[in-house]
């Protein structure tokens, strides 16, 4: 990976697995992370009702609590959502916003995604802001045309390379075993970087740009070496403390 540039961040989405029986897996990543030394930050992103519990977990040690998903506003009548002030006071420092999951099932726009990092940055979180094409779209060639609008739509005024993180995570990838090339990720990442320099300025320069989709212990060392590629986005892999402890060996 590059020598210069931002701090890496391997951040992992548990998605709606893991109960209380999952606490053991933290358990074990502190454990195993205690006297390694790390080139990357480590977050890990469980459902919202075992937030606290995770962070009692992770006391101690420097991996860092994540959101899944956040609400736009800052209070008020939205059954079911939880506000970043929340996620703050349980201990969250960052939120994922934006993912295909939530874009695809839940109707999210890129507007939302915005209205949502916005509310992120409001509460002193950062926005881990999700982007990435369908296969229909990278088979149409408008790879670069749907990353571009979507970074434009969802990323506010006031991102900085501080509040706001890029996950490019091709929606084809996500769960499947499939990953672009390195030359794929590579374009896609230099890329995002150019726009980011359009919507963000000198800040673009710091800000980190993770991928996310089907990255692994066998696979991880490859795509993080590519030139931009600021860390991942792990799905699936990060469910397993071995598993993931495969990926953030990368940053020793
Ligand atoms: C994700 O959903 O953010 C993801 C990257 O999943 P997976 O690693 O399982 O492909």
């Amino acid at each position: 990976m590059a020598a210069d540039g931002p701090r890496a961040l391997v951040a992992g989405n548990w998605k709606m697995n893991g109960g209380l029986a999952m606490l053991k897996e933290p358990r074990l990543l502190v454990a195993m992370l205690k006297d390694v030394k790390l080139r990357a930050d480590v977050m890990v992103c469980p459902p919202a009702v075992i937030l606290r519990r995770v962070k009692s977990v992770l006391k101690g040690s420097k991996i860092k609590l994540g959101g899944q998903d956040v609400h736009w506003a800052v209070s008020g009548a939205h059954t079911g959502d939880i506000s970043a002030d929340m996620l703050k006071e349980a201990g969250c420092s960052a939120v994922i916003v934006g993912h295909s999951e939530r874009r695809t099932n839940h109707g999210e726009t890129d507007e939302i995604v915005r209205k949502k990092a916005e509310a992120c940055h409001r509460a002193g979180l950062i926005a881990i802001i999700c982007i990435g094409e369908t296969l229909e779209e990278r088979k149409a060639g408008r790879t670069l045309g749907v990353t571009k609008q979507q970074l434009a739509g969802s990323l506010p005024a006031g991102a900085t390379a501080a509040n706001t993180v890029i996950a490019y995570e091709p929606v084809w990838a996500i769960g499947t075993g499939l990953t672009p090339s390195t030359a794929e990720v590579a374009e896609v990442h230099a890329h995002i970087r150019s726009e980011l320099g359009g919507l963000m300025g000198s800040e673009a320069v710091q800000t980190r740009i993770l991928y996310g989709g089907s990255v692994k212990p066998s696979n991880a060392a490859e795509l993080m070496s590519q030139p931009n590629v600021n860390g991942a986005l792990v799905g699936g892999a990060s469910l397993k403390a071995a598993d993931f402890l495969g990926i953030i060996k990368v940053y020793t």
